[in-house]
Formats: C-alpha cells, sequence, structure tokens
C-alpha cells in the first residue's frame, strides 16, 4: 500500500504524533500488518460520504478505508555523510510515495532543541540538506557513467546527461529536485533510474502545543512554516502532537464533544490524512451491500480492473463488468432499488476510469 513517511530532526515531536497515529489506529479497527512493522502506523479515512452510505443500506457492517504512515526516525545533521542512523535513515525515505515533515512550532524549555532554540527556517533548512546532499550524490554517480555512454552516441544517454545535468544544477544550489524543470522526454529518459528523496511530494506538519491547538495560524512559528513551504508549493498542516495523542484515546461522541470544546470540528489527524490524500492524488470508491458497507482507496485514473483488484486479485483477473453509481445520483434516488428502477445503474467495462464517490458492483468470473 501507499505510505508517507514522518521525518523530523529529534525532539520535534514525530513519535507523539505516531503515537497518535498508532493508537487511533489500534481503537477504530484491527490492522493486523501493523503488529509486522512496529514502525507503521495506520489510520481510518474519515469519510461523510460512508456515514450516509450506511444510512440508506444499514448493513452488518460499516468498514472506513484507510492510511498508511511510517514513522522514520533518525535523522541528525550529517546524516548523508553517514552520520547517525544515516544511510539506513535515508534508504527508509527511498521507500515511501511522500513525506510528512514535522516541524517544531511549540516552546518548551524543558525539550531540548537539537539547534538550541526554536527555529523552523533552520529546522526545514537542515533537513532538506540532508537529503538534498544524498540526492547530489545519487546524481553525480549517475552522472559519472552516463558521460561515458553518451560519448558513444547513445540517444538515451544523452537525454539522461542533460536531464542529470540540470538536476546536479539545482541541487548544488540547494533546490529540491521536485521543482526542477525537465522536458518530458528527458524526464521519461531518466524515470525510475535515480528515486530522488527531493523529488518526493511532502507535505509540513507544524507541530504546535496544546494552548495553540484552536488557533495555530497565530502562532508565528507556524506562519514561517507557511511562509516556506508557500516558496516551494508544498501544504501546511497545524497540528498538536500532544492534543492529538489525547484525542485518540477518545471514540464516538465523547471524542466530538471534546473536539467541540477545543472549538476544533476535525481532529489534528483527520486533516493530516486528508491532506496527504491530496498530496498522494488518492479517491475513494464504495461497496454496498447487505453485508458490508466499505470504502476503498485507488489512485485517480485508476480503472475499474484494477481498482476492482485492490479488493482482491480474483476480481481484477476474471473482471467482466462493474455496475456503477455515482454517489450524488444514489443520494438523489433515495436507495440502491429506486436507482436500479430508475435505471441510473450505468455498465461499465474495464476501460471505465472510476471517480472519486462512486459506488462500485464488480461482475467477475473466478
Ligand atoms: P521526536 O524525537 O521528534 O520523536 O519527539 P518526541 O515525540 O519524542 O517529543 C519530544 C518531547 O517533546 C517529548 O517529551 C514530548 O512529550 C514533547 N512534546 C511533543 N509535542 C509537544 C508539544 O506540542 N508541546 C510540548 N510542550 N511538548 C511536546
Amino acid at each position: 500500500p501507499l505510505t508517507t513517511g514522518i521525518v523530523g530532526l529529534p525532539n520535534v515531536g514525530k513519535s507523539t504524533l505516531f503515537n497518535a497515529i498508532t493508537r487511533a489506529g489500534a481503537e477504530s479497527a484491527n490492522y493486523p500488518f501493523c503488529t509486522i512493522d512496529p514502525n507503521v502506523g495506520v489510520v481510518d479515512v474519515p469519510d461523510e460520504r460512508l456515514d450516509r452510505l450506511a444510512e440508506m443500506v444499514k448493513p452488518q457492517r460499516v468498514v472506513p478505508t484507510h492510511f498508511q504512515f511510517t514513522d522514520i526516525a533518525g535523522l541528525v545533521k550529517g546524516a548523508s555523510k553517514g552520520e547517525g542512523l544515516g544511510n539506513q535513515f535515508l534508504s527508509h525515505i527511498r521507500e515511501v510515495d511522500a513525506i510528512i515533515h514535522v516541524v517544531r512550532c511549540f516552546e518548551d524549555e524543558n525539550i531540548t532543541h537539537v539547534a538550541g532554540k526554536v527555529d523552523p527556517a533552520s529546522d526545514i533548512e537542515t533537513i532538506n540538506l540532508e537529503l538534498i546532499l544524498a540526492d547530489l550524490e545519487s546524481v553525480e554517480r549517475r552522472l559519472e557513467r552516463v558521460s561515458r555512454q553518451k560519448k558513444s552516441g547513445d540517444k538515451m544517454a544523452t537525454l539522461q546527461h542533460a536531464a542529470l545535468t540540470k538536476l546536479k544544477e539545482a541541487l548544488t544550489e540547494g533546490i529540491p529536485a521536485r521543482q526542477v524543470e525537465l522536458s518530458d522526454e528527458e524526464r521519461e529518459a531518466i524515470k525510475g533510474t535515480l528515486n530522488l528523496l527531493t523529488a518526493k511530494k511532502v507535505l509540513y506538519a507544524a507541530n504546535v502545543g496544546e494552548e495553540d491547538a484552536a488557533d495555530p495560524w497565530s502562532n508565528p512559528y507556524v506562519q514561517e512554516v507557511k511562509r516556506i513551504a508557500d516558496g516551494e508549493g508544498a501544504e501546511v498542516v497545524p497540528i498538536s502532537a500532544q492534543l492529538e495523542a489525547e484525542i485518540a484515546e477518545l471514540e464516538g461522541e465523547e471524542r466530538r464533544q471534546f473536539l467541540a470544546e477545543l472549538g476544533l470540528e476535525q481532529s489534528g489527524l483527520d486533516r493530516l490524512v486528508a491532506a496527504a490524500y491530496q498530496l498522494l492524488g488518492l479517491i475513494t470508491y464504495f461497496t454496498a451491500g447487505e453485508k458490508e458497507v466499505r470504502a476503498w482507496t485507488i489512485r485517480r485514473g485508476t480503472k475499474a480492473p484494477q481498482a476492482a483488484g485492490v479488493i482482491h486479485s480474483d476480481f481484477e483477473r476474471g473482471f467482466i463488468r462493474a455496475e456503477v453509481i455515482g454517489y450524488e445520483d444514489l443520494m438523489a434516488a433515495g436507495s440502491l432499488a429506486a436507482a436500479r428502477e430508475k435505471g441510473l445503474l450505468r455498465l461499465e467495462g474495464k476501460d471505465y476510469v472510476v471517480r472519486d464517490g462512486d459506488i462500485m458492483h464488480f461482475r467477475f468470473n473466478v
């Protein structure tokens, strides 16, 4: 499954946030795979549409879709040179689909800051620099090899060389790979060959103290993070990791009341999941039957057979057709039976691109 890695300097609140995630997941459901890897945390994806669907269909069971986080501890200054957990840390980042960068925006003199004072700009720079240095090394190594091939007149090598040179120049100036403009041809030429850390999408989680949770944007450190993120075209989600740990202990009505008392509509974790979902280009489709109403995650642009494959590989292999209705259409019809009577259920084939909110019923051969 897709995963986002949580990174940040020591003592910024990563473990606190990760523990909140793990606890929230443990409260809501049983995800067998997260007991295998202690660095993986799983949370439900909140979705009002699922609740409405459940009210309509009244199934025995309602299952939300989930989202996975990986805790990547151990980044310190010098990681790209192998200090701290160094290379091990960097290789873990290579495996994630996007990065959540936790930045300390709370003051607490009892909690040491590795650089001596709370300073989001400097913290972000420290982390980014390590990632950039690691990428620069990958690019330079690759460039050496490609330079030799280019001399023999290889067209692919020439394109790769052009792309790598642009990347090297940018990285040398401290610009992350994701901000480098490459032509489609160049992009295609180096695709899958580098897996650069700074090419991954980033979301900043600005960790504020509990006292700032209701109005985090008034915190000057959060504003600082926002300014930097805007410059990179990245998003910021303010969050109070400590408060999230408390919220994660609660469920249902108790949870809603606690949030209301704090003046919050959603937990920070819910907002973080929503932002990460966006960042990764993910959408949700639903299956709805008497036994179970359930949400499933796919990438935007996924066709029906592959969407079915998320449920079971047999569904993809034996895919024949899907019966489909959009969420709004179903709500307007009032029930699945009414929608069927009105002929609102469409039959779609293997080239159908699934849309966000579709309710799908797959027909397949076993
Ligand atoms: P990590 O090293 O980034 O994983 O940081 P931790 O999650 O272990 O947090 C370091 C310390 O900061 C712990 O003692 C936390 O309890 C504390 N901490 C985390 N978030 C907050 C916060 O919002 N306010 C305060 N005052 N302390 C926090």
